[in-house]
């Protein structure tokens, strides 16, 4: 039996569904879903595995304009995640009205040479017969290599495009280890877990104002000690995370910990913090600071520095 092995980017407007594509694909939990766009901060890796094939799914942050220090930083993340990929697939909410975000994304996808995806979201949403003038509009604007109408929510129609992807994909043996869903240090995955559940807490009030960053991450024999901080950006945010006698923050504390534990599959002790660091958005050094890449370089740094003393 030959088998099939490559990457595959998933790319759109924040809120397309990049994120829910991804994880009903993987089955697993590894990008965070939010009603708010934007959550996606770093490039996430899910991993599809078959009996014949070994997809790598590259979840990506939004395409938009770059505003401040961190949106670009997640535009410079996009264009990271074009390298070394075989298909580019850019996601569309097909339940929402086509607007100049939407052809600045056809505009953006134009940069990669190979085989462009089409996938058509949420048409759990849309009547069918709405589907092909919607097709009809995508195909004037761009040669689309396939097209697909999905709903990664209900799971509709991503075996077919499963199937497309891997058509399109080479022989090769697997690139990671078959039991692994994410190359993703756990340390990320529980900041991701927090960052979900303290956004999802405070709802309106706390935009994109909320940076998680694990402080340690302690296995003992028995349980996983994990200290983390949030940081936020204003005194009145950190209330409203605290909440009245700390409730919302021990809401937070319990719903991120059970997350937690399920996914690494052991007893975690939780322990949080929230920290003021004004205008942390704006700045560059604490946007790369925040970057889970940037953190497992300082960690190895440190490393070194330990041994060499
Ligand atoms: P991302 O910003 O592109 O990663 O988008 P998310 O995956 O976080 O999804 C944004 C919102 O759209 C969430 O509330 C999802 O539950 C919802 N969503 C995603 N895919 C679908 C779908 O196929 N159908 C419906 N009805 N909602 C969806
Ligand atoms: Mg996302």
């Amino acid at each position: 039996m030959s088998f099939r092995a490559g990457f595959v980017a998933i790319v759109g407007r924040p809120n397309a569904g990049k994120s829910t594509l991804v994880n009903t694909l993987v089955g697993r939990k590894v990008a965070i879903v939010s009603p708010r766009p934007q959550t996606t901060r770093n490039r996430i890796q899910g991993i599809l595995n078959r009996d014949d094939a070994q997809i790598v799914l590259i979840d990506t942050p939004g395409i938009h304009k770059p505003a401040n220090a961190l949106s670009r930083q997640m535009m410079d993340e996009l264009d990271q995640a074009l390298d070394g990929i075989d298909i580019l697939s850019l996601i569309v909410d097909a339940s929402a009205e086509f607007g100049g975000g939407d052809r600045y994304s056809i505009e953006w996808v134009r940069r990669f040479a190979g085989p462009v995806f089409l996938l058509l979201n949420k048409v759990d949403r849309v009547k069918k017969p709405l589907l092909l003038p919607l097709i009809d509009r995508y195909q004037k604007l761009f040669e689309f290599a396939e097209i697909f109408a999905i709903s990664a929510l209900t799971g509709e129609g991503c075996l077919d495009l499963v199937n497309g992807w891997l058509a399109r994909l080479p022989e090769a043996p697997p690139f990671f280890p078959p039991d692994q869903f994410t190359d993703q240090p756990e340390r990320f995955l529980v900041a991701e877990m927090i960052r979900e559940k303290a956004i999802l807490a405070t709802r309106e009030e706390v935009p994109h104002a909320i940076a998680v960053l694990v402080d340690t991450f302690e296995e003992t024999q028995d349980l996983i000690k994990i200290r983390a901080t949030i940081y936020v950006e204003r005194e009145g945010q950190k209330g409203i995370l605290i909440g009245k006698g700390g409730q919302t923050m021990k809401k937070i504390g319990t719903l991120a910990r059970k997350e937690i534990e399920s996914v690494l599959g052991a007893h975690v002790f939780l322990e949080l913090f929230v920290k003021v660091q004004a205008n942390w958005r704006q700045n560059p050094a604490l946007v790369r600071q925040l970057d889970w890449r940037r953190q497992l370089e300082q960690l190895g740094e440190m490393q070194q520095e330990e041994t060499e003393r």
